[in-house]
């Protein structure tokens, strides 16, 4: 048994309101460059849609992720030894048209521009080229369901579902899904890259590409099937999302996490067991991956996990935060957060708990929830599709757990009964349901967010380099 440790991401989608205002501080701290400009460390796809870049889920056209043959686990676009002898060769790429061309507005003509009989209007232009530009085609198309009777069709999501039964007013659904790099446990970039360029952190399990040793040969691109690394057509160099490391080792949540004003996303640590990611990763039945992944999560109050931890080497003030993780009570102790399409066999960190869009009609009772499930706009079968490799039983556990608490809730508070026999059927005690209910519903920051700062022989360091961004306080 190896003990790990692991940064995880959680985000509740029942709350995001498609701001944005998570990926802006991410885009004006690391990717507001030359070469970066079409790059979103974090975006917020809108679904149903094919997301940025476009049909990135679909692995028929890009090819990502791991596939198993037999008991092997291989990359899906074939080995280290394959790709050495096709180096030149890489038809998995997404192109700048598949993510967007990024364009950008001539913001002083419309400041400085003197009185007229009109307002002022400015055209695009291309961040790339300077010219003029029309734009077809970027993240979000389909918002406000905009594009989608375009764009529907190729959300592999729908699989098993009538995607124009979903096209007719009554029956549309949207959502929002933020995404970063998942920092797999098993991540297909590393294993991509034929110069070793792509690493993870040993002390926190944090994926990053060292731009020494990169050689821009953009196998990680196309073996990511997350399509979360990017390349910098400038510097010639991958480049991906860092988890804000040098914020994480002073005890501070990422960017796009500390910024989230619906405050959606929970940020913790999680020990597993390292030597058996191959078992996780390689079970036959992709729907098998998502409780194989859960399995190798370690319990951080067992008292032997503890002592096993210690003896490897791994420091107290992150055992302690282990045992107050939130991400580690919302994935493994209560099952409310799904990794986000397990059956690419990466074993993501980034997880989400699935929105409990507004039911159809109201439930009297927690006997109704099965059926009210069913009739949620949006289908049981989209979400099993996007979070468990098309296995409905752990989508239906967790919205059946968070519609149980909302009614046990509503009849606390409103009609001032407790009546903890509404929990039975979703297995929850009434201590889960209040503990549930203040994470999701109420936590401030340091409950969001425990993370321990990492060793230095110096601890005001982290005071002295300086706070850049936001504040404690939010
Ligand atoms: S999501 Fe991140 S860690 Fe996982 S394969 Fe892609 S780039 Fe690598
Ligand atoms: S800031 Fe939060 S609520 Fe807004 S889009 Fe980002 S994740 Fe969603």
């Amino acid at each position: 048994m190896k003990i790990k440790v692991q940064y995880a991401m959680v985000m509740n989608l029942d709350k995001c309101i498609g701001c944005h205002t998570c990926s802006i501080p991410c885009k004006n701290v690391w990717t507001s460059r030359e070469g970066a400009e079409y790059m979103w460390f974090n975006n917020v796809e809108t679904k149903p849609g094919i997301g940025y870049p476009g049909k990135w889920e679909n692995q028929q056209i890009y090819r990502g992720g791991w596939t198993v043959k037999g008991n092997r686990l291989k990359l899906a676009a074939g080995g280290r030894i394959h790709k050495a002898m096709n180096i030149f060769h890489n038809p998995d790429l997404p192109v700048i048209d598949d993510y967007y061309e990024p364009w950008d507005y001539d913001y002083d003509r419309l400041i400085k521009s003197p009185p007229k009989n009109h307002q002022p209007t400015v055209r695009s232009h291309s961040c790339l080229t300077g010219e003029p530009m029309d734009p077809a085609w970027g993240p979000n198309w389909e918002d406000d369901l905009a594009g989608l009777s375009e764009t529907g069709a190729g959300d592999v999501n729908f699989n098993r579902l009538e995607i124009d039964t979903y096209l007719k007013f009554k029956n549309l659904f949207m959502f929002w899904l933020p995404r970063l790099c998942e920092h797999c446990l098993n991540p297909a970039c590393v294993a991509s890259c034929p110069s070793g360029a792509l690493y993870k952190r040993d002390e926190d399990g944090i994926v990053l590409v060292d731009q020494e040793r990169c050689r821009g040969w953009r196998y990680c691109v196309s073996g990511c099937p997350y399509k979360k690394v990017y390349f910098n057509w400038k510097q010639g160099r991958a480049e991906k999302c860092i988890f804000c490391y040098p914020r994480i080792e002073a005890g501070l949540p990422t960017l796009c996490a500390h910024s989230c004003v619906g405050r959606i996303r929970y940020v913790g640590v999680l020990l597993y067991d390292a030597d058996r990611i191959l078992e996780a990763a390689a079970v036959p039945r992709d729907k098998d991956v998502y409780p194989a992944h859960l399995d190798i999560l370690m319990d951080p109050n067992d008292p032997e996990t503890i002592q096993a931890a210690k003896a490897q080497g791994i420091a107290s003030n992150v055992l302690s935060a282990a045992r107050r993780s939130p991400v580690y009570s919302l994935i493994r102790q209560w099952r409310l957060a799904l990794p986000l399409h397990p059956e690419y066999r990466t074993l993501p960190m980034v997880w989400y708990i699935p929105p409990l869009s507004p039911v159809s009609r109201q439930v009297a009772d927690t006997s109704e929830i099965p059926a009210a499930i069913d009739q949620m706009r949006i289908p049981v079968t989209y979400l099993a599709n996007l979070l468990s490799a098309g296995d409905q039983e752990p989508v239906r556990l967790a919205l059946g757990r968070l519609a149980a608490l909302r009614h046990y809730m509503r009849l606390r508070r409103v009609e001032k009964q407790t009546d903890t026999q509404v929990l039975d059927p979703v297995g929850l005690s009434a201590q889960d349901a209040d503990q549930i209910y203040q994470l999701l519903a109420l936590a401030p920051l340091a409950k969001r967010f425990v993370i321990p700062t990492a060793p230095v022989d110096d601890p005001a360091v982290f005071t002295r380099q300086g706070r850049c961004g936001l504040g404690e306080a939010f």
